[in-house]
Order: C-alpha cells, then sequence, then structure tokens
C-alpha cells in the first residue's frame, strides 16, 4: 500500500489484465509516473475510445465500430463459406495463418453451462438464421480442440446439419517438425483417427 489513494486505485484497477498480479500492477503504475506520463494519458484515451466504440458486428459478431464488420462487408469474400471460432483473437489467427477467403462466425465463448455460456450467449440463434438464408454451403467448426471446444464443435454439428449444410472440422493433429515419441498420446490418437487419404 502507497500513501495516495489514488495511486492504490490505479494500481488495482491495472490488475483487470491478464497476467498482471499484484506486484506486475504495481511496477507498471510507478513507471507510468515516474517515466511515462504522456505515454499513460494516450494509454488512458485510447483505452476510453476503444471501450466506447467498438462494439460487435451485428453479422458474424466479431469486434466491429460498425453495425456490420469490414469482413462481412467484403463482397470478395465468399459467401458460401463459413467460418466459426471462439473468439476474435482465433478469427485474427486463422486470417493470418491461412489463404482463407470466406467469412466468419465469432462465438464469442464456448459452451460451458457452468459459466453460464450457453447456445443464446454464443448466438446460435443468429447462426442458425444465417444458415436458413441457403448461401453458406461449408461451416467450418474451428472451435479449440478442448473438452468445451469439441462439446461446442458437436452441437454446431447439429445445428449444420438440420439446416442441411456440410459441416467441416479442422484436423488436429501431429505439429509440423513434430516426432511421433515425443507427441502426448491424444493428440496422436486425434491425427491418428483423422487420417487422410493420400493423393499424388
Ligand atoms: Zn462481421
Amino acid at each position: 500500500m502507497s500513501s495516495s489513494p489514488l495511486l492504490n486505485d490505479l494500481i488495482d484497477a491495472l490488475r483487470c489484465l491478464p497476467g498482471v498480479g499484484a506486484k506486475t500492477a504495481q511496477r507498471m503504475a510507478f513507471h507510468v509516473l515516474e517515466r511515462d506520463r504522456a505515454g499513460a494519458k494516450k494509454l488512458a484515451d485510447r483505452l476510453a475510445t476503444a471501450v466506447e466504440r467498438i462494439g460487435n458486428c451485428s453479422r458474424c459478431r466479431t469486434f466491429s465500430e460498425d453495425p456490420i464488420c469490414a469482413l462481412c462487408a467484403n463482397p470478395q469474400r465468399d459467401a458460401q463459406l463459413l467460418c466459426v471460432v471462439e473468439t476474435p483473437v482465433d478469427q485474427l489467427a486463422v486470417e493470418q495463418a491461412t489463404g482463407y477467403r470466406g467469412r466468419y462466425f465469432v462465438l464469442l465463448g464456448r459452451l460451458s453451462p457452468l459459466d453460464g455460456m450457453g447456445p443464446k450467449e454464443l448466438g446460435l440463434d443468429l447462426l442458425a438464421a444465417r444458415l436458413a438464408e441457403n448461401e453458406v454451403h461449408e461451416l467450418i467448426v474451428a472451435t479449440n480442440p478442448t473438452v468445451e471446444g469439441e462439446a461446442t464443435a458437436h452441437l454446431l454439428t447439429q445445428i449444420a446439419r438440420q439446416a442441411n449444410v456440410r459441416a467441416t472440422r479442422l484436423a488436429h493433429g501431429v505439429p509440423l517438425g513434430g516426432e511421433l515419441e515425443f507427441i502426448d498420446r491424444g493428440t496422436l490418437a486425434h491425427a491418428f483417427a483423422g487420417r487422410q487419404l493420400l493423393s499424388d
């Protein structure tokens, strides 16, 4: 505890950031007050603006300043492909790592009834309505290979089936450059089950 209540409040507020505990928050607070007040003002300003102005796209639910995000509004993107991801940061990862040219749907979470995350919270009614438009031909399920991600994938597959849309799942398995003997059993079993036909 410092002698300034305002400083204590600042340290406390900084702890809302992921990975920032009491010590780190304290170091950050002292740092900006000692050395970078201009930077801190800019950060405060950007934070306030971002929190106030960035909402969610009404079509895909990703972060957007406009009612419809730039990607949903882009006519160059293939409307027949819809990739479902858990979070906007997963969307960014797919976008940066692959040459995917379709569209996205962002769940903003994963199925987890104990945490209050059910079909409604994941926007699955919006997704079902989207599939009912008959524009999407393939639903690419890109949820994470965790227990909750797999449960979510199962539900998404059911929704796709009801709408007569083909559902595909990302392949999970052996990492590039990896060696079989060092891969955990679950990953190897998953990769083995998901083996594909070799073509020449
Ligand atoms: Zn969008």
